[in-house]
C-alpha cells in the first residue's frame, strides 16, 4: 500500500507539497529498470559519458535559482547556503565528468605475459541521503557513481525530497538516458531497507546517523554488499592561546551554527586554552550576538530554522546545562532556536558527549597540547575539527594527533570536492569526494594475458 508525505516549510510550518511514497513493489520495479539500464550505460563510450555528465552539470547551473528556492522552502536553508549547494552539485558533476576518460588501470610487470587492471562498474548503486544537506550529499554519491558507469537509485530523506526529485528531471533534460539516475521518495524502513536487501543493488552509499549506519552495514553483510558510510560527528574547535583569538572567535559561530547546527562537521565542542578563555569568550559573545537568525529567503540570513518540530524538541532537551549567552531568533511559526553557548561542568556532561545536531555549542578549557588531544579524541566520533595556533609545529603535531578524517588549521573549512572526506572511528567507513572517490564506485579487475 502506497503512502505519501506532506513536506513542511520549517520556517512557516506551512505544507509545501504532498509527495507520494514508493512501496516495496514500486521500489523493486525501479531497481529492475536501473539494472537493465546498467547494460547500456556501462557501455556508453567514456567520452560520451563524460559529455553527458558535463551537460547534466550545465543544466543544474541553469536551474540553480530554482533548486536553491526549493531548498530554502523545503529545508529552511539560508539563501546563500542554498545557492552554494546547487552550485556544489554542478561542480561535483563537472569534477567527476573528467573521470570516465581517466579511469586508468595499471600494467604490472609479471613473468610469462602481460598483466593489466581495469576499474569496472559495480552495477546499481543505492544512495541513501539525510535531510541536513539534501543536494550536496546526493551529488557526492551520484556524480562519482554515474561517472564510474553505474546506474543509481537514490532515496532522499522523508523531510527533504524536493531537490532530489527535481535533479532526476534535470538529468533527463540533460540527456542522461531513462532509468540511469532514479530518485525514489519513501521511508527509510521501506525504500532504504529494500536497497540493502535487494540483490541487484550492489553497493550502498549511506549518509546519516551512526545508529542507522550500523544497521545498514549489518544488513549489507548478508550479500557482502559494498558499503560506504558517512555518519555523525562531535567535532572540536581547538583554540590555543598563541592563535589569532579574535579571528578564531569571529569564525566560531559559523563553524557550529551554520545550517542551524544540523551539520555532521559542526564544531560543537570548543576547547580553549585556559589562559585565553576570557579573551576568547569576549570576542565570541560579540560574534554570536551578530549571527543573524532570520527568514532564510533574506540574503543577510546566517541561519534559518531547524528542520522539524521533532528535531527542535531533541535539541531543546540539551539546554539544561549552564548557559553562557545566546543569540537571538524570530518568534511565531517555524522551528526557530537562538544559537546557544553552554558551559558544561566537565567532559562527562551530555552536551559535551552527544551529537546535538542543533545550534548549541559547549565550551571547556584545556591546559596544554596533551590535554587538548585527550579531550578531542574522547568518544566514538572522528569526523572533522579545527586547530587554531600561530605555531606551525604545534598545529602540525595536533593535526596528526587528532583522530578525525577532515581537519582544518586556522580555518573552519574542511569540505571541498577536490579533497577526500569521511570519518575515523564510528563517524564512517570509506572516503567520498576527492581524486580517489571512484575507487568506492568501481571494482578492481586484474587480467593476465599469456605470452604463449
Ligand atoms: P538517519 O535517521 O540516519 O536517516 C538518514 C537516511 O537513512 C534517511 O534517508 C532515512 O530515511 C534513511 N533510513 C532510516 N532508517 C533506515 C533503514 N532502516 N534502512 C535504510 N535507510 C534508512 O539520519 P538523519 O536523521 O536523516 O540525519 C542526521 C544524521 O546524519 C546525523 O547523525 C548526522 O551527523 C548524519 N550526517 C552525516 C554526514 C556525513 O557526511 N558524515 C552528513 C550529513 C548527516 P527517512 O528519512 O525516511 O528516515
Ligand atoms: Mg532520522
Amino acid at each position: 500500500m502506497s503512502t505519501s508525505y506532506d513536506v513542511i516549510n520549517p520556517a512557516t510550518e506551512e505544507i509545501v507539497k504532498n509527495v507520494p511514497h514508493l512501496d516495496i513493489e514500486q521500489t523493486d520495479a525501479v531497481i529492475a529498470k536501473a539494472a537493465k539500464a546498467f547494460d547500456t550505460w556501462r557501455h556508453i563510450a567514456p567520452g560520451e559519458r563524460a559529455r553527458l555528465l558535463r551537460s547534466f552539470s550545465q543544466v543544474v547551473t541553469d536551474h540553480r535559482e530554482e533548486l536553491a528556492q526549493l531548498e530554502i522552502t523545503n529545508a529552511g536553508h539560508t539563501r546563500s547556503n542554498a545557492l552554494w549547494e546547487a552550485d556544489n552539485v554542478a561542480n561535483v558533476l563537472m569534477y567527476y565528468a573528467a573521470s570516465p576518460e581517466r579511469l586508468f588501470g595499471k600494467q604490472i610487470p609479471v613473468p610469462g605475459g602481460v598483466d593489466i587492471t581495469f576499474k569496472e562498474p559495480i552495477g546499481v548503486v543505492g544512495i541513501i541521503v539525510p535531510w541536513n544537506f539534501p543536494m550536496p550529499i546526493a551529488g557526492w554519491g551520484f556524480a562519482p557513481a554515474l561517472a564510474g558507469g553505474n546506474t543509481v537509485v537514490l532515496k532522499p530523506a522523508e523531510y527533504t525530497p524536493l531537490t532530489a526529485i527535481r535533479l532526476a528531471e534535470l538529468a533527463l533534460l540533460a540527456g542522461i538516458p531513462e532509468s540511469v539516475f532514479n530518485v525514489l521518495p519513501g521511508k527509510g524502513s521501506v525504500v532504504g531497507n529494500r536497497f540493502v536487501t535487494h540483490p541487484l543493488v550492489r553497493k550502498i552509499a549511506f549518509t546519516g546517523s551512526t545508529s542507522v549506519g550500523k544497521s545498514i552495514m549489518a544488513g549489507c553483510a548478508d550479500q557482502i554488499k559494498r558499503v560506504t558510510l558517512e555518519l555523525g560527528g562531535k567535532s572540536s574547535n581547538i583554540i590555543f592561546a598563541d592563535a589569532d583569538i579574535a579571528k578564531a572567535a569571529s569564525g566560531a559561530p559559523g563553524a557550529v551554527f551554520d545550517n542551524a547546527g544540523q551539520d555532521c562537521c559542526a564544531r560543537s565542542r570548543i576547547l580553549v586554552q585556559r589562559t585565553a578563555f576570557d579573551a576568547f569568550m569576549e570576542h565570541f559573545e560579540v560574534a554570536v550576538k551578530k549571527f543573524r537568525v532570520e527568514d532564510p529567503n533574506l540574503a543577510t540570513a546566517d541561519m534559518g530554522p531547524l528542520i522539524s518540530k521533532k528535531q527542535f524538541d531533541v535539541v531543546e532537551s540539551y539546554l539544561d546545562e549552564e548557559i553562557a549567552f545566546t543569540g537571538t531568533a524570530p518568534t511565531g511559526p517555524g522551528y526557530w532556536m537562538a544559537p546557544t553557548v553552554l558551559l558544561p561542568k566537565n567532559t562527562n556532561s551530555k552536551s559535551w558527549r552527544e551529537e546535538i545536531f542543533g545550534p548549541v555549542v559547549s565550551v571547556l578549557t584545556f591546559e596544554d597540547e596533551a590535554d587538548a588531544i585527550a579531550m578531542a579524541n574522547e568518544g566514538e566520533y572522528g569526523l572533522s575539527g579545527s586547530i587554531w595556533s600561530r605555531d606551525v609545529g604545534r598545529a602540525l603535531r595536533m593535526s596528526r594527533a587528532v583522530e578525525t578524517g577532515a581537519l582544518s588549521i586556522n580555518s573552519n573549512s574542511s569540505v571541498r570536492f577536490w579533497t577526500p572526506f569521511g570519518g575515523f572511528k564510528q563517524s564512517g567507513l570509506g572516503r567520498g569526494l576527492g581524486p580517489d572517490a571512484l575507487d568506492s564506485y568501481t571494482e578492481l579487475k586484474n587480467v593476465f594475458i599469456s605470452n604463449d
